[in-house]
């Protein structure tokens, strides 16, 4: 999944973007914690206990998985290692395995080729795969848990649940799914039956999976030797979302059964599970559309199933639909059959083994562009699954060098030579097939949908090649979906998408619409190898998805689109450290060992090890990194030609004074360089930063140094005594440094004074040189850091500070903004930066911005909107526009009839932005305030409320606003979004992200300690107090110093 890009919080703490940990920590949580669903006041008898305090203790056993063993004694010293990928990628060949498994009806030619070498492959892998896997561990076999005495909760019937964990007991693992749905978009009710073939495990009389406000009507249990179908009792625990199906004998270990269950359920009208969405067709007339939004929890809500990501299955779903719709889900239509008077059933392919959060399907009226692209390789026959495997065997033991200098037997020889011929023949076996990749819309949006189909062949193509493995399926669907919480849903073969995240539209959408259209396309693109092909073990560890996704997303956008920078990652350093071709190859490595698999973080970092060949212990470097919240602070101090290095976590709030911290945090840092002898990135030196300290010695003494290249590392880097020589170096001569490297200088030394380690006074002599400044990337990072300073002072009630300092942005960025076009020509890069800049300076009012915008406006308004203004000032323009009240009722009336969801997106911000407190609280006699609109869905989608919600509390009239709006409306936003969403997050942040004082953290405290325990427990709620604890902080250090230095 992704957030809606543009609702990211841009907060001091969260400097470094798009970490990997910041996608979804509240989200994980809920899925780890049992709580965190709401008890209905009647369920608290059943509970004899605090069902926390009986879950934890339950839950110990499984404590063992996570804890980790940080390794910290050996040294990683020494960069160089053995580049082994590049012959691994040319010899490796990928095939695909076929969805169900099976062979089509072969030659007997292929019969008898295929026995061959299935025998040989099955002999070779069977000798592998027996080896006791404990064996090659240094802890040896593990020992089987003790089993623990169980406290068992009480079901709704009164009786005793069988089970009382969160997780789901280990003795029956699901195996196919055949779900059958009717949803009827009059009654806006669905009804369905599912029938799933399940493994017992171990023997057992009950079997416990996943249900969440279905009502199920009738439950069945049937042996698969086709005995015939029992009713069987059914428990209900609704607290774990679990339901207990007691069998009447006992299920046999080995064996499979076949479970079947009917039960109906309402479309949902929040964003989760099989929900609703109201729309507005060509005619203006009422249209519903039904879509679904698994991940992480809610597969449950539109069928009973096992639902946990580690417990994959292949699924046949069929729906039945009213004839004059289409329906969508992950695999290809296979048929449509009537079925009475008007509706009729699509049934799709049986999918490939796949976990529950990632099915998906679509019913709506939906129109689409569709390209046929590159082959898959397909499997005729089951040798095809093995080849992969035997191919990379294959390569690993031809590449090893050890093999080589032992001069191994001739026999040896002889058997990969004849491993090579089988593998050559295998080759031959599999024929070729495409993937057919479409864009659906609903069909007033069928013209905006182009741009995105040429995104997605042409990344398609670029991750098929970079991950040497064929995207599996036969079709890629891409919808964009009329109310969609976040930005995009990676279910596999059936991208789900908010409009303005998929829609692009020539005349409205601007550079930085494509930007983020193309930037989240390339999100949920890697997301289908990684995440779908290979899944995370369990929520914990979620960052194998998004991390990766993440990584890959700048890594696509940047190698697709070289005109668009992104931002950092942890694997984004990873890659610079190992080198392109050792990632690449431990990344193709890690995807073949667990493909229709799950891993977890060690699998990563054992496949990228196994590259490495030991001459680089990612494992341990990594484990550094994924254990610990946060990111470093490196200090830096220059004596002639020695260089001290010095660690440390990096804390907003500790005091200077206190500032031991904490010492358990010991990052193995790959710190990179540069200096005046020799400043081009071929020249870029590195060090491993494996203890608190270290001192590097230069050959020789040089003028200056700047570390982390490019901003290639996930570290801020403080200049203790040499601040003075860069803020020389960039007036002298800024361009001997990137702009990479100067923004990445901006970003720090503001954020290392906001520690207080250094004086505001530095970091506004830094920026000095930027009258001199072209870049995007550094004016950008300045306009951020200035924008942090003047926001604070203004809502603080100091206006005239705020104004110096307003002044002072005038005086730095004036020229450059005077310089801008109002048009939408020149690279994408500066069509960002004339954005970012009008926009500002129109909202500010400074140069003349205003008067030019409010020109264009006025012709738009004239041409009654036919005449648009360009889309990289479109934003300006109406923001200007909305401040008078005519503009602003025009902009209502046309927020209404517009189909473009970009140009919406800019109408909405201008709506919102307006400083007339009375148009943020009523409309059009409506008595509604427009935030109260969103959340209502009524004329406005609730999908906007956060964008809304982050546009008011910018503006002094709209800040206090936007907070008592999400204090009374509370139960309301935490039932729409769930609590642990990004949207809850972001509402809270943005609302809450401009008090300093005393007197708002004491009341921002309380009123989340008024709320519910888990309200109070979230961590963007702990986030959003930190913050304010900050600003406070940073008033009392800077204000005093302000009053001078401005
Ligand atoms: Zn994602």
């Amino acid at each position: 999944m992704e957030p809606f890009p543009s609702d990211r919080v841009q907060l001091p703490r969260n400097m470094i973007e798009n970490s990997m940990f910041e996608e979804e920590p509240d989200v994980v949580d809920l899925a780890k914690e049992p709580c965190l669903h709401p008890l209905e006041p009647d369920e608290v008898e059943y509970e004899p206990r605090s069902s926390r305090l009986l879950v934890r203790g339950l839950g110990e056993q499984e404590i063992d998985d996570d804890e980790e063993d940080y390794e910290s004694s050996a040294k990683l010293l020494g960069m160089s290692f053995m580049n082994r990928s590049s012959g691994l990628q040319n010899n490796m060949s990928v095939y695909r395995q076929n969805p169900n498994g099976s062979c089509s009806v072969p030659s007997t030619r292929t019969v008898v080729v295929c026995t061959v070498v299935f025998v040989i492959a099955f002999s070779l892998i069977i000798v592998i795969y027996l080896l006791p896997k404990c064996t090659f561990t240094k802890e040896g076999c593990h020992k089987k848990n003790r089993t623990m005495e169980l406290i068992y909760p009480l079901a709704t019937n009164g009786k005793l649940f069988p089970w009382a964990k969160v997780r789901l007991p280990p003795d029956v693992v699901p195996l196919h799914y055949d779900l059958v749905l009717q949803p009827n978009l009059t009654t806006l009710k669905f009804s369905g039956s599912v029938k799933i073939v399940v493994n017992i495990l171990h023997v057992t009389q009950k079997i416990v999976l996943h249900s969440s406000g279905l009502n199920i009507t009738k439950a069945t249990i049937a042996s698969a030797q086709g005995h015939q179908a029992k009713l069987v009792e059914f428990l209900e625990y609704p607290l774990h979302d679990q339901i207990a199906l007691m069998a009447p004998e006992a299920l046999l270990a080995g064996q499979n059964y076949t479970v079947n269950m009917e039960y109906s359920s309402n479309l949902s009208d929040t964003y989760y599970g099989f929900y609703k969405i109201s729309y507005e067709d060509e005619n203006s007339k009422q249209r519903w559309f039904a879509a679904t939004q698994f991940e992480p929890l809610a597969a449950r809500s539109a069928f009973p199933c096992f639902d946990e990501p580690a417990l994959k299955a292949t699924f046949l779903i069929k729906i039945k639909r009213d004839e004059k719709l289409s329906t969508l889900s992950n695999m290809p239509k296979k048929a449509t059959t009537p079925v009475t008077n008007g509706i009729v059933q699509d049934e799709f392919f049986v999918s490939l083994k796949m976990s529950t959060y990632l099915v998906a399907f679509v019913v709506a009226d939906l129109k689409n562009i569709s390209r046929i692209t590159n082959g898959t390789l397909v499997c005729v026959c089951k040798f095809c699954f093995v080849l992969p495997k035997l191919t990379r065997l294959l390569n690993k033991t031809k590449m090893s060098p050890n093999q080589q200098a032992n001069s191994v037997s001739l026999k040896f020889v002889y058997l990969l030579h004849f491993i090579e011929l089988i593998i050559a023949m295998g080759q031959k076996l599999c024929a070729i097939k495409w993937t057919e990749v479409s864009v659906y819309a609903i069909p007033q949006h069928v013209n905006q949908i182009g741009y995105a189909l040429d995104t997605t062949v042409k990344l398609l193509k670029f991750y098929q090649n970079y991950f040497l493995m064929k995207y599996p399926l036969e079709k890629l669907d891409l919808v964009a979906i009329p109310d969609f919480q976040s930005g995009a849903m990676e279910n596999w073969g059936l991208i789900t998408f908010r409009e303005t995240a998929l829609l692009f539209d020539s005349n409205t959408s601007s550079a930085r619409d494509k930007k983020l259209i193309t930037s989240v396309i390339a999100h949920e693109l890697a997301h289908q190898w990684f995440g779908n092909l290979v899944t995370m073990e369990w929520w914990n560890d979620l960052w194998l998805n998004e991390g990766f996704a993440t990584f890959m997303e700048y890594f696509a956008m940047e190698e697709v689109f070289p005109e668009l920078h992104s931002g950092a990652s942890l694997l984004l350093m990873l890659k610079h450290y190992l080198s392109k071709d050792v990632f690449q190859a431990g990344i193709e490595v890690y995807l073949h060992n667990h493909s229709y698999g799950t891993a977890q973080s060690d699998d990563l970092w054992d496949s990228m090890n196994e590259i490495t060949n030991g001459t680089l212990d990612v494992k341990k470097m990594m484990k550094t990194w994924i254990g610990h919240k946060g990111f470093p602070l490196v200090t830096v101090v220059r004596k002639g030609k020695i260089i001290s290095v010095q660690q440390e976590k990096f804390l907003f709030r500790v005091e200077p004074e206190n500032w031991t911290s904490d010492a358990s945090y010991l990052w193995h840092i790959p710190l990179t360089y540069i200096t005046n002898r020799c400043n081009f990135t071929h020249c870029t030196n590195a060090f491993l930063l494996d203890q608190k300290s270290a001192v590097i010695e230069l050959p020789e003494e040089v003028e200056w140094i700047k570390f982390n290249v490019d901003m290639n590392g996930y570290y801020i880097v403080h200049y203790a005594e040499d601040w003075k020589t860069l803020i020389d170096l960039l007036k002298k001569n800024h361009t001997a440094l990137s702009p990479k490297d100067r923004a990445n200088l901006i970003n720090n030394i503001f954020n290392v004074a906001r520690l207080g380690r250094e004086s505001l006074e530095k970091a506004f002599e830094l920026i000095d040189y930027l009258s001199k400044e072209n870049s995007t990337a550094p004016l950008t990072q300045a306009l951020f850091q200035l924008s942090l300073i003047y926001s604070l002072l203004d809502k603080k009630g100091e206006q005239q500070l705020a104004a110096r300092v307003m002044h002072r942005i005038e005086h730095l960025l004036g020229d450059k903004i005077d310089q801008q076009r109002w048009t939408d020509d020149g690279a994408l890069s500066e069509r960002e930066l004339r954005s970012t800049l009008l926009a500002f300076a129109c909202t500010h009012d400074i140069r003349n911005c205003r008067t030019t915008a409010a020109k264009m406006f006025e012709t738009w308004m004239k041409s009654n909107g036919t005449v648009s203004p360009p889309s990289d000032v479109m934003k300006a323009v109406f923001a200007v526009g909305a401040k008078s009240n005519d503009g602003w009722e025009f902009l209502l009336k046309m927020y209404f009839s517009s189909v473009s969801e970009s140009e919406k997106n800019k109408m909405i911000e201008a709506l919102a932005s307006t400083e007339d407190a009375r148009k943020l609280i009523w409309y059009e006699g409506a008595k509604k305030l427009l935030m109260q609109n969103s959340l209502e869905g009524e004329v406005i989608r609730s999908q906007e409320l956060s964008h809304i919600i982050a546009t008011v509390s910018q503006s002094l009239p709209g800040y206090l606003l936007a907070w008592d709006f999400v204090k009374e409306s509370w139960e309301k936003l935490t039932r729409k979004f769930h609590l642990g969403s990004y949207t809850i997050r972001n509402i809270i942040s943005w609302s809450t992200s401009q008090f300093a004082t005393k007197a708002h953290l004491l009341e921002v405290k309380s009123f989340f300690e008024s709320k519910s325990e888990e309200s109070s427990q979230l961590r963007c709620v702990k986030e959003a107090i930190d913050t304010i604890q900050l600003n406070i902080q940073w008033m009392e250090r800077n204000l005093a110093k302000l009053q001078e230095l401005l």
